[in-house]
């Protein structure tokens, strides 16, 4: 049942509400143990959900809520052995919204370790396993709550989006999964990755859940100086569609090919007028992403040095700070988080910065442009979000550019700050396929108005 449909059946009383929760708690007793997507439930929320008023937005919503997205007084490892026994001291933004609107938390996801990943195989607390197959991964880095959404456990998620965490996974799982523009949700309180991408956003069963979740946690925050309030921007005139032609060629795989193509075709038919389009700096897209991505990470991870956060050892602490530092690090982080550490690290040193860094962030303005010129065009553009299906567990692992170019789909909307949004749009044998749709900065309405028009066409 889609949110709305619950807080019906809810406020007339026609499900109780210990039967209701019941099942989610039911379905994660019965199912975590195979596909591992909680890593906390929070046995208490029962006792909160009597008190919540049954007049607000979001009352029916239950959530699970990514591990990297800080829950008062529950643990949050963002899927790291640094922050295993981690307690959160106060609710991220977005959660005290969602509770202030009357959404209920009941677990926390599992993830790659501090959002690195695109399978969710990196997180320190074992893979989880994708309902439709439990050989293939999930997606990631947001797999746990993907797979909580697509499995029944909940009927809301939030998860984090910082090169396609929340959109990938979402197309691995048949489900819905938005980034909203950056800046229109708050970071306080989610363990950061990569600063000037990372956007929190939610997971749902439909479009209309994904757009109530989204109302509910948007809007300037005083703790996080970039945000604002949603702008609302007004289109006149009829939709029209753009295609990149980029996006189609070297890379993607032929099935996924050929059903985005017979999804636009539908569309095409309901008399949407679609257009191809060119955006041509898009093969720099991910070196671009690389670079900026592992620089900001290797600055963001810093504090997890012993000090300030780092591991619980059962032995004597370090003598030194230089041997606390590689006892911490050493053991508390996985080798994707200290390969990104590294190359960042030297991205930004001194003799390299211009080379690399400086560099990156200029073709990140061209990217931009691309898109500004195609949004003078168009008012939403259509791309496959993944170039493959959902692959087999171990089969990327140890191949970090392989597993990298998963995000290729993806990564641009981050580079240039836009909302996008992936919906499934068909099956290839048993395993979903997802589409993404994707609109200039803070044209959220008119992306969710064409996502839900997209949406009811593809399910006829
Ligand atoms: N898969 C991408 C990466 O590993 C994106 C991660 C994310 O969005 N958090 O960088």
């Amino acid at each position: 049942m889609t949110i709305k449909e619950t807080q019906e059946k809810l406020r007339k009383k026609e499900i109780g509400l210990e039967e209701f929760l019941s099942q989610f708690f039911s379905r994660i007793k019965e199912r975590n143990k195979d596909l591992n997507a909680i890593l906390t439930t929070f046995e208490d929320a029962k006792e909160e959900m009597e008190k919540i008023n049954k007049t607000l937005p979001l009352y029916g919503a239950v959530f699970v809520v990514k591990d990297n997205i800080l829950v008062k007084d529950k643990r949050a490892t963002a899927g790291s052995k640094m922050l295993e026994h981690y307690i959160a001291p106060y609710d991220a933004t977005v959660v005290e919204k969602i509770k202030e609107k009357g959404g209920l938390v009941i677990g926390k996801g599992n993830m790659d370790e501090f959002a690195m990943g695109s399978s969710t195989e990196n997180s320190a607390f074992g893979p989880t396993r994708n309902p439709y197959d439990l050989e293939r991964v999930p997606g990631g880095s947001s797999g746990g709550c993907a797979v909580a959404i697509a499995d029944n456990m909940c009927n809301a998620a939030l998860g984090s989006d910082t090169g396609g965490s929340i959109r990938q996974p979402a197309a691995f799982c048949g489900v819905v999964g938005f980034k909203p523009t950056y800046g229109t949700v708050s970071r306080s309180g989610v363990i950061s990755m990569a600063s000037s991408f990372d956007q929190v956003g939610p997971f749902a069963k439909c479009v209309d859940d994904a757009h109530l979740i989204f109302e509910a946690i948007a809007g300037k925050d005083k703790k996080d100086s970039v945000t604002s309030d949603i702008i609302k921007k007004e289109k006149k005139g009829s939709i029209k569609i753009g295609v990149p032609k980029e996006y189609f060629v070297a890379g993607i795989n032929d099935d996924i090919k050929k059903v985005i193509m017979q999804a636009i075709d539908k569309i095409e038919k309901s008399k949407i007028e679609i257009v191809e389009i060119s955006l041509p700096y898009t093969e720099y897209a991910l070196p671009t992403y690389e670079i900026i991505m592992a620089s900001e990470v290797s600055a963001n991870m810093a504090r997890f040095d012993g000090i300030r956060y780092g591991l619980e050892f059962d032995r004597p602490f370090a003598k030194t700070l230089k041997e606390a530092y590689l006892e911490n690090r050493g053991e508390g982080l996985g080798r994707e988080v200290k390969r990104r550490i590294i190359l960042g690290t030297y991205a930004l040193s001194s003799g390299y910065f211009d080379a690399y860094y400086i560099k990156a962030q200029k073709v990140r303005s061209l990217i931009a442009e691309d898109f500004r010129n195609a949004f003078n065009k168009v008012d939403v553009i259509i791309t496959p979000t993944t170039p493959t299906l959902p692959f087999k567990i171990g089969e990327k692992i140890e191949d970090p550019l392989s597993m990298h170019l998963s995000d290729i789909f993806t990564a641009t909307a981050n580079l240039a700050g836009l909302p996008a949004i992936s919906l499934p749009c068909g099956k290839i044998g048993n395993l979903p396929v997802g589409a993404q749709l994707m609109a200039d900065r803070f044209y959220e309405d008119i992306l969710f108005e064409v996502a839900k028009k997209v949406e009811k066409i593809w399910k006829n």
